[in-house]
């Protein structure tokens, strides 16, 4: 079953692709009907992987994990972009941003959040990639190598490694800790509560999550949100965030 989800979604994400260079090197094919038909084939390669790496969608209102997210997801918005939020079961101390406006929490950065307030700025920061279209590259630059060349026999594991492992560029991170900048700021919370959270991962973590990547410059990073006093934030939550935590 997973090995046929994995072909199906080879070839689409390879239509794709194609689709998409088409676009960036003849971009006097834009016509709506071919905008149209791009715009399901994302939605169907976003379906796809949500399958393939079981994802949970936050907004679905069937375990108290996902109620939290959900709200969360409320609270960082952007009027430019129309978002989706998920989870993944993994240990991995990570999040990400993908193509078709996807986010995606493990479990792993999810635990290591002290607060959900931690937990908004990855959010932020995660939609700050997406914001300013960081993902189009990404995609670009790996997956399209990556996976054209992919044996058929691969694993939700490889889908993972090739979904994570380019990181994004550093000045891409910058703007995108400048977007959670923004945005904390926006719901007053101290950016430093996301100095915290990249502290503890920098100090304890040997995986290196995406946002803690292998780009020097990450003490400027944490010593970027540090600037920011420490204020108690005065969010208040519909949900107990330990009990949250003690539900995986
Ligand atoms: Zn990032």
């Amino acid at each position: 079953m997973k090995k046929r989800l994995w072909r199906d979604f080879l070839i689409l994400l390879v239509l794709f692709l194609g689709a998409w260079i088409f676009f960036i090197y003849y971009p006097v094919v834009d016509s709506e009907v071919v905008k149209e038909s791009f715009n399901d084939k994302e939605k169907e390669i976003k379906e796809k992987l949500v399958e393939l790496m079981d994802f949970k969608q936050a907004d679905s209102d069937t375990t108290q994990l996902l109620r939290s997210l959900g709200e969360l997801k409320h609270l960082v918005s952007d009027k430019d972009v129309q978002y989706e939020l998920y989870y993944s079961d993994s240990r991995e101390i990570n999040a990400y941003a993908l193509p078709g406006n996807m986010i995606v929490l493990n479990r792993g950065i999810i635990l290591e959040c002290d607060t959900p307030e931690e937990l908004i700025g990855v959010i932020a920061h995660e939609l700050g990639h997406l914001k300013m279209k960081h993902h189009t590259d990404q995609l670009i630059t790996t997956l399209s190598i990556e996976l054209l060349l992919a044996g058929s026999g691969s694993t939700t594991g490889e889908v993972t490694k090739i979904l994570t492992q380019n990181a994004f560029s550093r000045d891409m991170e910058s703007e995108a800790d400048d977007f959670a900048i923004k945005k904390m700021k926006e719901l007053n919370i101290s950016p430093n509560y996301l100095a915290k959270l990249f502290k503890k991962m920098y100090i304890k973590s040997d995986m290196v999550p995406e946002f803690l990547n292998s780009h020097p410059g990450m003490n400027k990073r944490i010593s970027k949100f540090s600037q920011y006093p420490f204020e108690e934030s005065t969010l208040e939550f519909t949900f107990d965030w330990l009990k949250v935590k003690n539900s995986l």
